[in-house]
């Protein structure tokens, strides 16, 4: 309920088109859509994205949909504030690694109102490093992609295609195919066959293989 109320929160103060970037944001959008938001959150176009950093530990399903890196809709973001922030905060661990909890909560209040402020103050600064970025980022790897477009014959819409196309496999390969499961019981069976047939003089020796299954197969078969 508290991710709900902070969305509903951030869809007021900020409207419609937001991206919202969430260590869970794919499970979080079903969340949402199944929720007392989700008629709003369609109707504004609210999307949601698994940040870059945490997104390499979803699968490559996921990531086809909620990945930053391969959705060209969220820019330069990472949707990794949090933990750029924390690799700050935690340069100040060795300042009160033996201190008391009173000054614990001393630096690290000092620490936040400094940060607060300096990146208020340098919050131009950081617009026009990132717009620069994304300039050099035009002129030197789109003339890459410009010339690897012209070798293969890629036109800009093959891209989303693409996706769509990896997204269309991994709907089909959800379970496993029919005549793969029946391949591997057949084996099993035969497996099983051969160390039946084979009876050390001084001991019996019992199919180890999954017994109920490769019957099952070879049932079948
Ligand atoms: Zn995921």
């Amino acid at each position: 309920k508290y991710p709900l109320a902070c969305l509903s929160k951030i869809m007021d103060v900020y409207g419609t088109d937001l991206g919202v970037g969430y260590d869970i944001g794919c499970d979080h959008s079903k969340t949402v859509a199944r929720s007392s938001l989700g008629t709003r959150a369609s109707a504004e176009r609210l999307r949601f994205y698994v940040g870059a950093f945490h997104g390499y530990a979803h699968n490559r399903r996921c990531q086809l949909s909620y990945h930053p890196r391969l959705l060209t809709t969220a820019g330069l973001e990472d949707f990794e504030t949090n933990e750029w922030i924390f690799s700050k905060q935690n340069l100040t661990a060795h300042l009160y690694r033996h201190a008391s909890e009173y000054h614990r909560h001393a630096t690290l209040h000092a620490f936040w109102a400094r940060w607060d402020e300096d990146r208020h103050a340098g919050l131009g600064d950081w617009l026009a490093s990132n717009y620069k970025q994304a300039l050099a980022i035009l002129d030197e790897e789109g003339l890459a992609l410009a010339r690897l477009q012209r070798e293969l014959d890629l036109a800009d819409q093959c891209f989303p295609r693409f996706l769509d196309e990896e997204r269309a496999y991994f709907e089909r390969v959800r379970d496993e195919p029919e005549q793969d499961t029946l391949a591997f019981k057949y084996l099993d069976t035969l497996k099983c066959l051969a160390e039946s047939r084979y009876v050390p003089l001084m001991s019996h020796v019992t199919c180890s293989h999954s017994g109920s299954q490769a019957q099952a197969g070879a049932a079948r078969l």
